[in-house]
């Protein structure tokens, strides 16, 4: 039978938790909390705003922009000015993290040279992205020792093995579980650390380039770094976030919000789809694919009850419908094909063309009629999925019509089970219609979570509320 260690929390803090002395001293006060009951792995982003800076020094050296020194110099002070305010000038741990600071910075300005004399690459960017974290984790571990804890600093390179696709590379999950039990195993049972401190954001591919894991990435660092431990330890992950958890429809866009309590990984997926920016959809995945619970917990207010628990059990209550879910700024694009050309025929080279280039589907519409197809795609990618259409051997020729509605926002209810119940998508148009709202498309995931609609940009807000007042404020449905 396997021994299992005691509980391990791995908790993960993003650039909004990483800013200043106050930000470090909540996470040791965070990080003591715990570990009087469990072990605990800290997945830390970069220090607030650093990815940025790095990815615009790559562009600017790639251009040979002479600014590119400039911001070298503002990304080493602002480390500078944090190891100031939260390290004593005589100790240990300063001049540690003074010269950690120092070699990465260099490596870093090399690193704008070489970018001069070869040509730029996705896998240099990924490599520069990835300082950040270093030092935001590198900083923290040695703040940790500072006050008496015992932590470690490693780089997510040397336990997370990716696939090569820089920039949004994602986990080997396999290779990873392997290389953590044979490399990271042991120093978690050994008892000579309190905190593995570990940086998110990046891993490396089997032959050891580093790739990151797309904008926002750490969230999955912390999922893969539990999914691999879980047969180990009995893990469950805290993602810290500037608000309280996952709530029932965009406080931007809804005069009422209510805290989810708890929801199912399959429901908060499709929140994270569809608009709540929440957590990575991936993240969920492997959380989902481990069975690894997960709290999304407010870092100012660390003990308070009101946070979100994510699990893998779906709670059935009286809300079939449990939150309202929108993406405000959408484009559509619809295909209209020729009498004598059946545009089923051509679906699957539409998505592939869109594929093969990275164009995120949001929904696809069926029609009924089969000369018509209707997506929806990133706001962002408009004019590239244009200029993709309009210049493809199949959809440039003439007896394809092409439009590109830009004024257009996703409306969605979300909720398990939710497509079983009778009336849901009657309630949806008859409470929309009421309202004179009209509605353009409308979809369904296949996962039938959600009942979609699609309608003018600047009925959404109106859109939410009508919906958050028919399905939420009201406890039959
Ligand atoms: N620092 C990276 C970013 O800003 C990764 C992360 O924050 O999760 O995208
Ligand atoms: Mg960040």
């Amino acid at each position: 039978m396997v021994n299992r260690m005691k509980d391990l929390v791995v908790m993960k803090f993003g650039g909004s938790c990483l800013k200043n002395k106050d930000s470090f001293q909540q996470i040791a006060k965070i990080v003591k909390h715990y570990l009087a009951h469990s072990r605990v792995i800290t997945v830390t982003s970069a220090l607030n705003g650093i990815t940025d800076k790095l990815l615009e020094f790559y562009t600017k050296s790639c251009s040979e922009d002479n600014e590119c020194n400039l911001i070298i110099e503002e990304i080493n002070n602002i480390h500078i000015k944090l190891i100031y305010a939260i390290l004593d000038e005589d100790s240990a741990e300063f001049h540690q993290s003074r010269s950690f600071l120092q070699k990465n910075i260099e490596e870093l300005i090399q690193l704008g040279q070489v970018i001069r004399l070869i040509r730029p690459s996705l896998d240099i960017q990924d490599l520069i992205s990835s300082y950040g974290e270093k030092l935001s984790t590198f900083i923290l571990s040695q703040f940790l020792k500072s006050i008496d804890l015992r932590s470690h600093y490693y780089s997510s390179d040397t336990l997370i093995i990716t696939d090569d696709n820089f920039s949004r590379a994602l986990p080997l999950l396999e290779e990873t579980e392997a290389l953590i039990k044979e490399k990271f195993v042991p120093s978690l049972e050994n008892n000579a650390t309190d905190i593995h401190c570990i940086t998110g954001y990046f891993g490396s591919t089997t032959d050891k380039k580093i790739t990151t894991l797309g904008r926002g990435g750490s969230d999955l660092t912390a999922a893969i770094i539990a999914y691999s431990l879980r047969t180990a330890c009995n893990c469950k992950i805290i993602y810290w976030k500037d608000v309280k958890g996952i709530l029932n429809a965009d406080p931007k866009l809804s005069d009422k919000t209510d805290l989810l309590k708890q929801i199912s990984y399959v429901e908060a997926k499709e929140l994270s789809f569809f608009g709540s920016k929440i957590l990575h959809p991936l993240c969920l995945d492997i959380n989902e694919k481990g069975n690894i619970p997960s709290e999304i917990r407010s870092f100012e207010d660390p003990e308070s009850n009101e946070y979100t628990t994510i699990t893998r059990e779906i709670i059935q209550d009286e809300k079939i419908v449990k939150a309202i879910t929108s993406i405000y700024q959408l484009s559509m694009v619809t295909i209209i094909g020729d009498t004598m050309i059946p545009l089923s025929g051509t679906a699957s080279k539409l998505f592939s063309l869109l594929g093969n280039n990275n164009i995120n589907l949001v929904f696809i519409s069926q029609s009924s009629s089969e000369n018509n197809i209707t997506f929806g795609i990133d706001f962002e990618d408009s004019k590239k999925v244009s200029f993709l259409l309009r210049n493809s051997e199949l959809f440039g020729k003439q007896w394809f019509k092409i439009k590109i509605d830009n004024e257009i926002s996703l409306v969605a209810v979300i909720g398990a089970g939710l497509l079983h119940t009778p009336g849901i998508a009657g309630k949806v148009f008859t409470s929309l219609g009421d309202n004179n709202i009209n509605i353009k498309a409308i979809a369904q995931g296949s996962s039938e979570l959600n009942f979609t609609a699609i309608i003018d940009r600047s009925n959404c807000k109106k859109a939410i509320k009508v919906l958050y007042n028919a399905f939420i404020n009201r406890p039959s449905m």
